[in-house]
C-alpha cells in the first residue's frame, strides 16, 4: 500500500476526544468511574429547539443547503451577532458550519499560506495549532500563568509578533483555563491586530457560561480584522448536532464558505432549522441557558470547595465548565497523574496537549453527585481521609 500524506502523518487527533472514548469504553465494560473529560454539556437539548427540528423532518426540509447556511439562519446571526455581541455584521458576513470545529479549520485554510505565524495563547485549545499546522502555518505560543489567572500579557503577545505573523487566536471564556479576559485585555489585543493588520480570531464558544465578569466581543474593536467563531453546542447542549457559526470580513467569510462547498457541502438542514428556533425563541433559550448556568455555577464552587478541603491548587475559573488542577502532589507530571486518578476511579484529561504542564483539566459538566464522588476518590488517590 502507498503510504500516508505528510500533513496527516504529522496531525495529531484530538486528545480530549481520544480520552474521552477511553473513559466511555472502560465505563461500558463495567468499570465504575467518574469521567471528568467531556467537554459538552450533560443537558439534554432543550424541548424547543427539538421540536423545530421535527416540524423540519416533518415539513420535508431534507436537502443540501447552500454552503455557507440557509438565509434565514444567516439572516438570524447577523442579529444575534449585532444585538449579542455588538457587531455590526449583515447576513453575508456571516456562516454556518459543522460545529465551530470546522469554521476554524476552514478559517485557517483560508488565510494561511505555509509559514504563516498564528499566535496561540498557551494553555490552549488542543485544536488551534493542529489546525495551524495542517493548514500549513506555524502556532507559536504564548504563555498565561496560573499565579496571573491565565489571563494573557498584552505586551507579551506583542513581542511575539514578527513580520510572519498572520493571525492571533483568542478564547474567552477559555477552555481549558476558564479564564474570562477583561474588556481592557481584550482591547488591548484588539489593537494589536488592528496596528499589526493581523487576523483576529475570536472563539467565543462558551459566551454564555460566565459566573463572574461580562463577556466582550473583540471584534467590536476590530471590524475589518476580527472573525467571530461561536456555536450551537455548549450554549444550547447541541453537541451533536454540529452547528457552528462565524462572521467576519465577506471575503474571509466566503473563502470559508469555499472551503465548506468542497468538503462537507453544507452543514446539516435539519439541525439548521433547529439551530434558527434556538436563536429566535429568545425566552425559551435565554430560560435554558440561566438554568444551565447556574447548574454549572453551583457545580463550580462545591468542586473547588471540594479541592480547596484537599489542599488541592486550582485557579477559579469565571467561565466555560472546565478547571485545570495542579497534578504536584500526585505524580511528578501530568499524565501519571492522570493515571493515577484513573486507578482511582476518576479520569481526567492530562494537560500535555493543551501545553498546559503540570496539570489536569477536570470538565464540570456532570452532576454534583459525581462531583462528590471524584472529590472521594481525589482523596483516596491521595491517601487522605475526605
Ligand atoms: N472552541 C473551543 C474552545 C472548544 O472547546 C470547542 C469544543 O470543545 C470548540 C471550539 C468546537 O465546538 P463544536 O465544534 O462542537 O461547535
Amino acid at each position: 500500500m502507498r503510504g500516508l500524506s505528510q500533513r496527516v502523518k504529522a496531525l495529531k487527533p484530538s486528545a480530549t476526544v481520544a480520552v474521552n472514548a477511553r473513559a466511555l469504553e472502560l465505563r461500558r465494560k463495567g468499570v465504575d468511574l467518574v469521567a471528568l473529560t467531556a467537554g459538552e454539556p450533560d443537558f439534554d437539548t432543550p424541548e424547543h429547539v427539538k421540536e423545530a427540528a421535527r416540524r423540519a423532518l416533518a415539513q420535508g426540509k431534507t436537502k443540501y443547503a447552500p454552503p455557507a447556511g440557509i438565509p434565514e439562519l444567516r439572516e438570524a446571526l447577523a442579529e444575534k451577532f449585532r444585538r449579542e455581541n455588538g457587531l455590526a455584521v449583515s447576513p453575508d458576513q456571516t456562516l454556518v458550519t459543522v460545529g465551530g470545529k470546522q469554521a476554524l479549520f476552514n478559517l485557517f485554510q483560508a488565510i494561511l499560506d505555509p509559514g504563516d505565524e498564528v499566535i496561540v495563547l498557551a494553555p490552549y485549545w488542543v485544536s488551534y495549532p493542529e489546525m495551524v499546522r495542517f493548514a500549513g502555518g506555524v502556532p507559536v505560543e504564548v504563555r498565561t500563568l496560573p499565579e496571573e489567572g491565565f489571563v494573557p500579557d498584552p505586551e507579551a503577545v506583542r513581542r511575539a509578533i514578527t513580520p510572519r505573523t498572520k493571525a492571533l487566536v483568542v478564547n474567552s471564556p477559555n477552555n481549558p483555563t476558564g479564564a474570562v479576559y477583561s474588556r481592557e485585555v481584550l482591547a488591548a489585543l484588539a489593537e494589536l491586530a488592528v496596528a499589526h493588520d493581523l487576523y483576529l480570531v475570536s472563539d467565543e464558544i462558551y459566551e454564555h457560561l460566565i459566573y463572574e465578569g461580562e463577556h466582550f466581543s473583540p471584534g467590536q474593536l476590530a471590524p475589518e480584522h476580527a472573525i467571530t467563531v461561536n456555536g450551537a453546542a455548549k450554549a444550547f447542549a447541541m453537541t451533536g448536532w454540529r452547528i457552528g457559526y462565524a462572521c467576519g470580513p465577506k471575503a474571509v467569510i466566503k473563502a470559508m464558505a469555499d472551503v465548506s462547498s468542497q468538503s462537507t457541502t453544507s452543514p446539516d438542514t435539519i439541525a439548521q432549522w433547529a439551530t434558527l428556533e434556538a436563536l429566535t425563541n429568545q425566552e425559551a433559550s435565554r430560560a435554558f441557558v440561566e438554568m444551565a448556568r447556574e447548574a454549572y455555577r453551583r457545580r463550580r464552587d462545591l468542586l473547588l470547595e471540594g479541592l480547596a478541603r484537599l489542599g488541592l491548587k486550582a485557579v477559579r475559573p469565571s467561565g466555560a465548565f472546565y478547571v485545570l488542577l495542579d497534578t504536584a502532589p500526585f505524580a511528578p507530571d501530568e499524565v501519571k497523574a492522570a493515571e493515577r486518578l484513573l486507578e482511582a476511579g476518576v479520569a481526567v484529561v492530562p494537560g500535555t496537549d493543551f501545553a498546559a504542564f503540570g496539570h489536569v483539566r477536570l470538565s464540570y459538566a456532570t452532576g454534583e453527585e459525581n462531583l462528590g464522588k471524584a472529590l472521594e476518590r481525589f482523596a483516596r488517590a491521595l491517601g487522605v481521609p475526605s
